[in-house]
C-alpha cells in the first residue's frame, strides 16, 4: 500500500439500471436473486467500469469466512477505496464484533476497536451503536503526530507505524471519536500469526505506542471481510469499497452501496468536525447520532 495523507474518494456515481428490484428498491438487506458476482458486474456497469470483467467468484477461505470478491482490475482503477456501513436497525448489542476484533489482534479487554455503546433517545429508548475507526478522509489524527507515525493509505486506511509512535498520545486527544487506545502495559502473549507485525497487522501491539481499528487491513488483499464483518450475526457491519459501490456484510448480503446509503437516509457520524468519515450509518428508526446520549 503506498502512504498519502489525502484522499478525495467519494461514493459512486450510481447507475446500474438492471439491478434485481430488490437491490434497486430501497436498498433492501437482501439482494434476492441476483448473486455477489453479477451484482459486481451490474454495479461496475453502472459505473463503466469495463474492466471489471476480471471480477471472480466470492471467495470462502478454510475457516468459512466470508470473503469479498477479488478483483482483477488495470493499472488507472488499480486501488480500493475502502469504507464502512453500519446498519443500526439490526444490531442487538451482542458485542461478538467487539470479541472478535479483540481476539483476532490479542487486545486487551479495555482495548475495543470496534466499541458498541448503548445509546438513549429522545424517548428514552435504548439503542446500540457500533463504534469502529470512522476512516476520516480528513483524519485530524494523522497531522498532529511529531513523528509522523500516522499515515492514510491510497485506499483510505489510516494507519499507524508502532516502530515510529513515541506515546505522545496527542493523535489520541485529537480524534473526535474516541477510536484510539494506548497501550500502557505489555500485550498479550500471541500464538503464530498469518502476517508479519506491521501498521496493516499490528499484532502484537506495542508496548507505550497507541493503537486502533485498521479494518483489519492486511487480510483485505486476500479478498476476507474484517473480523468484526465476519463474525456479526445479524449482518449489521458491511465493507464497503466506494471505487466499485458496493459493500457486502459477513451473513451473505451484497448491496449497491450508494443506493444502500441513499435510500435508507445514511449518515456520518459526527459531520460537523469535518473530518468526513468513511463509516456511513444507517439509523433506520430514527436515531439521531448527534443528539442521542450515550446511556452506558
Ligand atoms: S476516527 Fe479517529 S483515529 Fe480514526 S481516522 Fe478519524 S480521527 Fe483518526
Ligand atoms: S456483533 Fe453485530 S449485532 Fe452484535 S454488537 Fe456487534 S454489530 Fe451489533
Amino acid at each position: 500500500m503506498t502512504r498519502i495523507t489525502t484522499d478525495t474518494g467519494q461514493i459512486g456515481a450510481g447507475g446500474g439500471d438492471d439491478l434485481n428490484p430488490q437491490v434497486a428498491d430501497g436498498g433492501k438487506r437482501h439482494s434476492g436473486s441476483l448473486g455477489r458476482r453479477e451484482f459486481l458486474l451490474t454495479a461496475a456497469g453502472g459505473l463503466g467500469l469495463a474492466a471489471l470483467a476480471g471480477v471472480t467468484e466470492e471467495l470462502v477461505g478454510p475457516s468459512g469466512n466470508s470473503q469479498l470478491a477479488s478483483m482483477s482490475v488495470p493499472e488507472q482503477v488499480a486501488t480500493h477505496q475502502w469504507a464502512m456501513v453500519i446498519d443500526l436497525r439490526y444490531c442487538n448489542g451482542c458485542k461478538l464484533c467487539t470479541a472478535g476484533c479483540q481476539a483476532a489482534h490479542y487486545l486487551h479487554q479495555d482495548q475495543t476497536w470496534i466499541r458498541v455503546f448503548t445509546m438513549r433517545n429522545a424517548a428514552g429508548d435504548t439503542y446500540h451503536m457500533p463504534r469502529p475507526c470512522m476512516m476520516c478522509e480528513d483524519p485530524p489524527c494523522v497531522p498532529v503526530c511529531p513523528v509522523s507515525a500516522n499515515f492514510r493509505t491510497d485506499e483510505g486506511l489510516v494507519l499507524v507505524d508502532q516502530s515510529r509512535c513515541i506515546g505522545t498520545r496527542i493523535c489520541m486527544n485529537s480524534c473526535p471519536y474516541e477510536a484510539r487506545y494506548f497501550n500502557w502495559t505489555s500485550p498479550l502473549a500471541v500464538a503464530r500469526q498469518p502476517f508479519p507485525q506491521e501498521p496493516e497487522w499490528p499484532v502484537p501491539q506495542v508496548e507505550g505506542t497507541v493503537g486502533k481499528c485498521i479494518f483489519c487491513a492486511a487480510m483485505l488483499p486476500s479478498g476476507q471481510l474484517p473480523e468484526c464483518v465476519t463474525r456479526c450475526p445479524m449482518g449489521v457491519l458491511y465493507l464497503g469499497d466506494l471505487e466499485a459501490d458496493v459493500a457486502v456484510n459477513g451473513i451473505g448480503n451484497t448491496v449497491k452501496l450508494s443506493e444502500f446509503i441513499a435510500d435508507n437516509d445514511g449518515v456520518k457520524f459526527k459531520e460537523s468536525y469535518g473530518t468526513h468519515p468513511r463509516v456511513f450509518y444507517i439509523p433506520g428508526h430514527g436515531q439521531d447520532l448527534e443528539a442521542d446520549a450515550d446511556a452506558t
